[in-house]
């Protein structure tokens, strides 16, 4: 299977963004998150990291193409195999941008991210799975990482 066209675009106001250079059938594999993992004491502030288990980090330098992916409180990409990488959740066009719900990886509590996502779904700050409604883990359910499924 030929690999996927993705490209990395700045957005007008969430920095950089990867968006499909090719219209993405529902669900697709879209990527498969890249980087090494680490346990939170090995974690330094010059590092992006997200939380693959209770304290399992994928952590990068934050130049992998993975890294500029945005959230949404409505994704249109998900962990539909529940481990570490995306899926589309329904057809995606050409030119659009990809995004998941970063409640979807993080169990850190206390852990918070001000939305601007901008979907009628948006729950204006994103917060911790364990913290979320349970209507919201509900809708999510998923498309959320496998240590988060208990
Ligand atoms: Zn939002």
């Amino acid at each position: 299977m030929k690999s996927l066209q993705l490209e990395i675009h700045q957005t007008p106001d969430k920095g950089r963004g990867v968006f499909a250079g090719e219209a993405i059938a529902r669900g697709r594999r879209i990527l498969e998150f890249q980087g090494t993992v680490l346990k939170s004491a090995e974690l330094t502030d010059d590092m992006l990291a997200m939380q693959v288990g209770p304290d399992d980090w994928l952590c990068s330098d934050g130049s992998l193409l993975d890294d500029c992916v945005n959230h949404s409180c409505d994704p249109n990409a998900g962990f539909l195999d529940g481990e570490p990488a995306l899926f589309a959740l329904r057809d995606i066009a050409a030119g659009e941008e990809i995004t998941w719900d970063y409640s979807t990886s993080i169990g850190e509590p206390g852990w918070t991210l001000e939305c601007r996502c901008g979907s009628p779904k948006c729950r204006g700050v994103v917060r911790s799975w364990g913290e979320l409604e349970p209507a919201e883990q509900v809708r999510l359910r998923a498309i959320v990482l496998k240590y988060l499924r208990v």
